[in-house]
């Protein structure tokens, strides 16, 4: 079916005044206008299963988190120069989540913003350049983020102190993606030494999202991460997709590998949609570069973020969504890998928690890129929301909101099977 009218007409306004800068999502946008927990409503009252999104973490239009804002806003909203006991009851909590030694934050209003912090605070204190990012990584929106983000495209071009490596590929390197991946990340150390750059960081997405979701088993990152470490560099986990507990178990996805990084960042999901980001990192970081550097971010941990903040991390451990994610996730998992046994379009199913990717096979000698997309959009026609990433956009990649339950899970398992049915029935014609 064709777009509204009416939404016809939103879509011409905003391209008159947005451009066509950001893209929207699907050829036929989604309009929509309400959401509750997993489900969100369209302009004409059309209920959509929300697969994909994470910045809803605790779910759509969460009442505690509005109510936390609300109150904050009526009382005071301002930054972070003053004294103020919610920001530092929030960084006490947060704090909590992380191993030891990670005992210093700084709040950002995007996780943009964090990573840009993490890379400057890592190239000052190796007094190196260089950085090593996975192939298909993407960190981030700034200039010096996009020179590290692959995922952007040949048109956008990386600075001459990255070195990109083959994220640890486990659908294609099998049990040695770690040591491939650990031995990538030496021979890039070597190579930006070699030229006069130096090593300063592996800045790595710790379930690899935009490379194709790579969670791996536990400890598949460990070997990368020490061999950073061994060639003078420090790791900075990027948390902005796997972090606040959706891998299940673990609040951040490093801790399912090794708790050897020396910074964390994160962002998208922590505040209910309120804008934020974080930089987690040790006191000596912290306190030598705050003796060299000032950092202001006028409203990085302003008190309505926090608000939401707060009550975010209520949610998720009041309502035990770790658990969830990890119970949820299994079941997920499990219903997809056997509806993939049966499916000649279907080439692996991965995930960890409620991160999951479904690897498109290639019947063509290509990439099942092609496949991806029409699973996508069959989907969208069937009022299920998710996306696909990897080099060739083949891997499904299904993230729900933390509060998507076990009937979540099945109508949303029910309705993907007939969708493959239909797609891989409908023949390789584009
Ligand atoms: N890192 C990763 C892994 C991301 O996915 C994103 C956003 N897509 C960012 C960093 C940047 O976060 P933000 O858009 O909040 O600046």
């Amino acid at each position: 079916s064709a777009l509204s009218a009416a939404d016809r007409r939103l879509l011409d306004r905003r391209r008159a005044v947005l451009g066509d800068i950001y893209p929207l999502f699907y050829d036929k946008p989604v309009h929509v206008v309400r959401g509750s927990g997993a489900r969100l409503w369209d302009a004409e009252g059309n209920e959509y299963l929300d697969a994909y999104n994470n910045v809803p973490a605790v779910g759509h239009a969460n009442p505690r988190v509005a109510e936390a804002v609300r109150r904050q806003l009526t009382q005071v909203n301002t930054h972070t120069r003053y004294l103020n006991e919610s920001v530092v009851a929030y960084a006490e909590r947060f704090l909590a989540t992380h191993p030891a030694g990670l005992d210093r934050v700084v709040f950002t209003n995007s996780g943009s913003e964090a990573n840009d912090l993490a890379v400057s605070i890592a190239q000052w204190r190796t007094g190196a350049q260089g950085v090593v990012v996975t192939r298909n990584a993407y960190h981030g929106t700034t200039r010096l983020l996009s020179g590290l983000s692959p995922e952007n495209g040949p048109r956008m071009p990386l600075h001459p102190w990255v070195r990109v490596v083959d994220a640890p590929d486990t659908f294609r390197h099998g049990p040695r993606a770690g040591t491939v991946f650990a031995e990538s990340v030496r021979a890039a150390a070597e190579d930006l030494r070699r030229h006069g750059l130096g090593f300063a960081a592996l800045l790595v997405d710790t379930i690899l999202s935009t490379d194709g979701i790579f969670p791996g088993e536990p400890g598949l990152l460990a070997e990368a991460f020490r061999a950073t470490r061994e060639e003078g560099g420090l790791v900075v986990a990027d948390e902005v997709q796997p972090g606040l507990g959706r891998l299940g178990g673990t609040m951040w996805g490093f801790q399912r590998h090794s708790d050897g990084i020396d910074m964390a960042t994160c962002g998208k999901p922590l505040a209910g949609g309120l804008p934020i980001g974080t930089l987690v990192l040790p006191e000596e970081l912290s306190d030598g570069y705050a003796q060299e550097h000032r950092y202001f971010n006028t409203f990085g941990g302003n008190p309505a973020s926090i608000a939401a903040a707060t009550a975010v991390l209520d949610e998720i451990e009041d309502r035990n969504l770790l658990d969830n994610a990890r119970r949820t996730g299994a079941q997920l998992l499990g219903r997809l890998t056997e509806i993939a046994a049966a499916s000649p379009i279907t080439a692996d199913v991965r995930g960890a928690g409620l991160f999951i990717g479904v690897e498109m096979a290639a019947t063509d000698g290509a990439d099942g890129g092609r496949w991806a997309r029409r699973m996508v959009g069959a989907l969208r026609d069937r009022r299920v929301l998710i996306s696909a990433v990897g080099h060739a956009g083949q891997v499904l990649k299904i993230r729900p909101p933390l509060v998507f339950d076990a009937d979540d899970a099945d109508e949303f398992t029910d309705v993907y099977a007939e969708v493959l049915a239909e797609v891989q029935n409908q023949g390789d014609t584009p």
